[in-house]
This record gives C-alpha cells, structure tokens and sequence, in this order.
C-alpha cells in the first residue's frame, strides 16, 4: 500500500530528518516512498536518470544514504539477490518473494508467528523471515 504525500510533506519529512530539501531529492523521495515498490538501487538510479535533469549517480545514491541514515527508508539485503533494496516501510516487518514475478510483499509482523527454540545467550534484536514461493489470485 503505497502512501501519497504532497512535495511540502516530503519536504518536511527531509527537513525534520535533517536532509537539505533540494529538488532532486523531493523528487527522488517521492519517487521511492509513493511510486516504487521495494526497488533495487539500480532501479532508483534508472528512473532518476530519465526523469530528473543532469543527476549524476552520486547524487542518487548520495541521496539514498541519506534517505537510510534519516530513518526514512530502510536499505534490504535478502538472500535471492545480491541487490540492495529499499524499503519505505519501516515499521518491523516481514517479506513474501514470489519467485514467478520477482515481487517482493510485505508481511505484518502479527500475520507470523515465529516462535525462537535458541539457547538463551542468543540475545535477538530483530527477526525477519523472508518466505519465498509463488501467489496464486
Ligand atoms: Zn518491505
């Protein structure tokens, strides 16, 4: 479920980040939390390239980092790629890979049960299952 945020929501979502609010980043911010759906740098790369004017691919990743430190978008290593891929959702979560498409779901953490049999010196920060398989309509 994508969100749709105005340029000066975007803005301020950067702003009270403490990213600089140019242009190229609103752009590059609206792009990735209301158009994409997890997308690979690459991807953010290519679509910067033919929407935006004269960016370089420093910027676009320069940007990306940015995004990630500020807490905006979360930077997704999984195992079926070696891609980065980012993720606008930043509440704990986790994900579906449908192996036929290639597309990546986002699973609520109530819709998994995991239950840890780990010894107890295992102290866990974070669990994420990655669940890969194909969707059926
Ligand atoms: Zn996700």
């Amino acid at each position: 479920m994508k969100i749709s945020l105005t340029p000066q929501e975007i803005e301020k979502r950067l702003m009270d980040a403490g990213v600089q609010p140019t242009l190229q980043r609103i752009a590059i911010c609206r792009y990735v939390l209301c158009e994409a759906d997890h997308p690979t740098a690459e991807q953010v790369k290519d679509w910067a390239q033919q929407n935006l004017d004269k960016i370089s691919q420093a910027t676009v990743y320069n940007t990306m980092n940015a995004l990630v430190d500020a807490g905006l978008l979360r930077a997704l290593r999984l195992p079926h790629t070696e891609k980065v891929i980012y993720d606008d959702n930043i509440e704990d979560h986790h994900h579906f890979f449908d192996e036929e498409t290639g597309r990546l779901y986002d699973l609520p953490e109530e819709q998994i049960d995991v239950r840890s049999k780990l010894p107890k010196k295992f102290k866990t920060n974070r669990v994420e299952v990655l669940f890969t398989g194909k969707v059926e309509d």
